[in-house]
C-alpha cells in the first residue's frame, strides 16, 4: 500500500522566482566573461563613447564598468534588474528590426541572481545619481552615465563556481569578449584595467589609420605586417577589414573574426566562404588572420537564433556567400577560387608515372608520410594526400546513388528544411538526403566510394550547403570539397603502403609526391 501511495503523490511543483532565474542566469552567465559581454554591450547600447573597466582575478572577484551612457532613470533601476525586462523593444515588429545589442531584457537579471550586483547612475536629464543594490535604492554621487559592479561571481552556487577554472584562463576568455567588442566599436574609447594595472588603453578612432592602431594593438602588431586591407561594395551590401597575407597563415589558432552589422558572429557559411578563397593559398592546416565587417540590411537577417547571438540566418545566403568569395578574392588579387580542396596544379604535376612493379617502401614517417624508393629516386608521399587523391578519383567515376544499409544521420544549422531543389541537387551526385526534425538529416544513399570510408556527417551536409548556396554546378569542385568531411587518418602498414601505392599504376602522382634523386641525397 506504501509504495502505491508513494507513486500518487504529486510530483510537480513550481520552481521559486529565484531559482527560475538562476536556472535561465546558467544560458547566459557562464563566467567572467559573459558577464563583461552583457555589461560592455549594454554600455555600448546606452550610447557610451568612454568606457571603462576593472577586473580583479580574472573577472571572478569582480567586474565593474563605468560608462558615459544615457544613463538609467531612478524610477527605471528596479525594473532594469527584472527579467523580460528592456527599453530596447516593445513589440513584435521591432524584432525583424534590432539595432541594438541587447534586447531580450535578461542579462542584468540574471547577473543578480548569480552574483552581487550594483548599478549607479545618473541619466542624461536628471541632476542625482542613485544606486541599487540588494532591492535598496539610495542617492550616490556619480557623473553621467553608469557603473555597474558585480562582485563574487557564483558566490551563491558553490557548484557553478567549482566549474570556473583559474584566474588566468578567466581572464583569457575575458580579453577575447573585450578584443570582440574593441574591433567592433572603434567610435568608443576603452580602457582595461586588471588588478589596478592598466592593460589595455585604446583612445576613440577616427580615422582608417587609428582604426588600423587598434586592429593591431589587439591582434598584435606583427599580424598586420602583410595585411591587406578591404572596402568593397555591392547590393547593398558592404565588406571593409583587414585580411592576413596567406604567406604569413599559422597553424595555431590566427585571430579570425567577422562582424555583421556590429556583431560579431561563428558562422558556418561565412566560414566556408572564407576558407574557399584561402585554402588554395595557404600551406595545408594553416589559416590567415583576418577581421572583417560586413553590413548588411539587417531586415534580411534573422539574429535571433541562439541566445549568445553568433549565428545568423541569411534570407538570401548565396548572394552574401557570392559577395565574400569574390571581393576577398579581388582584394587579394587571385581569382575567385572555384575550388575549396586541394588543387592539382597540373603544371606542377610531377608526371612521370610509376611501374610500381619496382617500387620499395623503405619506412612510414610519422603516419604521414610514405618513404619508397623506386628507380634509383627516393619518393616521399604525403599519406593523406595521397588516399584523397585516390578517393576523388574513384568518387568521380561513379556518381550513382547506392542505399546504404545504415542511414547515416546528420545536423545542420545552415539549413532548416530540405527543399525540393536542394533535394534535387544532392540526388546528382549520387546523394539522397532526408529531414527528420529541425535541423536534423538522414543521408540515406551515397555513391559506392563512400560507403567504406569515415566521414564526419554534420561536416558533409555543411558541405553540401556551402555548395547549394553557391550554385556550384563544377561536379569536380563539388565531390573535391565533399572530401573535406572524410577522415583519411587511419594508421597505415608497410604492406597497406605498398597496395595504395601500387593503386597509382596508371595515374600521375600529383603534387603529394616529392622526389629525390638519390645522387642529391648523397652529394
Ligand atoms: P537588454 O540589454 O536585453 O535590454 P539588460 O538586462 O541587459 O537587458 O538591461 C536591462 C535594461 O537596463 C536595458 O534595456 C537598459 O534600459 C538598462 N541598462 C542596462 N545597462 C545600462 C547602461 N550601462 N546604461 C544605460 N542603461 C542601461
Ligand atoms: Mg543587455
Amino acid at each position: 500500500m506504501d509504495i502505491i501511495d508513494a507513486e500518487l503523490k504529486p510530483r510537480i511543483k513550481l520552481l521559486s522566482t529565484e531559482l527560475a532565474s538562476q536556472i535561465a542566469a546558467g544560458e547566459v552567465i557562464e563566467r567572467p566573461a559573459s558577464v563583461l559581454k552583457e555589461l560592455l554591450e549594454n554600455s555600448i547600447d546606452a550610447g557610451a563613447t568612454k568606457i571603462e573597466i576593472q577586473l580583479q582575478r580574472g573577472g571572478v572577484h569582480l567586474v565593474q564598468i563605468n560608462d558615459n551612457g544615457i544613463g538609467i532613470v531612478k524610477q527605471d533601476l528596479p525594473l532594469a534588474l527584472q527579467q523580460h525586462a528592456t527599453s530596447k523593444i516593445s513589440n513584435a515588429q521591432d524584432l525583424a528590426n534590432i539595432n541594438t545589442l541587447g534586447f531580450r531584457g535578461e542579462a542584468l537579471a540574471s547577473i543578480n541572481s548569480v552574483a552581487k550586483l550594483t548599478v549607479t547612475s545618473r541619466a542624461i536629464e536628471a541632476t542625482d545619481a542613485w544606486s541599487i543594490s540588494a532591492d535598496q535604492i539610495n542617492p550616490a554621487a556619480h557623473p553621467q552615465g553608469t557603473t555597474i559592479t558585480v562582485r563574487d561571481l557564483f558566490y551563491n552556487l558553490p557548484a557553478r563556481r567549482k566549474f570556473l577554472r583559474s584566474d588566468r584562463t578567466e581572464y583569457e576568455h575575458v580579453e577575447e569578449v573585450f578584443r570582440r567588442i574593441a574591433l567592433s566599436n572603434f567610435a568608443v574609447g576603452f580602457k582595461l584595467f586588471h588588478a589596478d594595472k592598466l592593460i589595455k588603453n585604446l583612445p576613440i578612432c577616427n580615422d582608417h589609420m587609428a582604426k588600423t592602431r587598434r586592429v593591431a594593438t589587439l591582434c598584435g602588431a606583427q599580424l598586420l605586417q602583410d595585411t591587406s586591407t578591404i572596402d568593397a561594395e555591392q547590393n547593398g551590401m558592404r565588406l571593409t577589414g583587414w585580411l592576413g597575407a596567406a604567406q604569413a597563415a599559422r597553424s595555431q589558432e590566427p585571430h579570425q573574426y567577422f562582424f555583421i552589422n556590429g556583431r560579431v558572429i561563428r558562422d558556418r557559411l561565412i566560414n566556408h566562404a572564407i576558407r574557399q578563397v584561402y585554402q588554395p593559398l595557404c600551406e595545408l592546416g594553416k589559416m590567415p588572420f583576418y577581421c572583417l565587417y560586413l553590413e548588411i540590411d539587417p531586415e534580411t537577417l534573422d539574429v535571433n537564433v541562439h541566445p549568445t547571438k553568433h549565428e545568423v540566418r541569411f534570407r538570401d545566403a548565396r548572394i552574401v556567400h557570392a559577395f565574400l568569395t569574390q571581393t576577398i578574392a579581388a582584394a587579394l588579387d587571385v581569382k575567385p577560387a572555384t575550388e575549396t580542396s586541394y588543387i592539382y596544379n597540373d603544371s606542377q604535376l610531377a608526371t612521370q608515372k610509376l611501374t610500381t612493379q619496382n617500387i620499395q617502401v623503405l619506412h612510414i614517417l610519422t603516419q604521414k608520410v610514405i618513404l619508397a624508393i623506386h628507380d634509383n629516386k627516393l619518393l616521399a608521399i604525403d599519406i593523406l594526400a595521397a588516399r584523397r587523391y585516390l578517393l576523388l578519383q574513384e568518387l568521380l567515376r561513379n556518381l550513382t546513388a547506392a542505399d546504404l544499409s545504415i542511414p547515416l544521420r546528420a545536423k545542420s544549422v545552415l539549413i532548416d528544411s530540405v527543399e525540393s531543389a536542394f533535394a534535387a541537387w544532392c540526388a546528382q551526385l549520387g546523394i539522397l538526403i532526408d529531414q527528420t526534425g529541425v535541423n536534423s538529416f538522414l543521408i540515406r544513399a551515397l555513391p559506392p566510394a563512400l560507403h567504406s570510408v569515415n566521414i564526419n556527417t554534420d561536416l558533409f551536409v555543411q558541405i553540401l550547403c556551402g555548395l547549394y548556396a553557391q550554385a556550384q554546378t563544377d561536379l569536380h569542385v563539388c565531390c573535391s570539397s565533399l572530401l573535406d568531411a572524410v577522415d583519411f587518418r587511419a594508421a597505415i602498414s608497410i604492406p597497406q603502403a605498398e597496395i595504395l601505392l601500387h593503386k597509382f599504376e596508371d595515374l600521375p602522382l600529383c603534387a603529394f609526391c616529392k622526389v629525390i634523386s638519390v645522387e642529391t641525397l648523397l652529394a
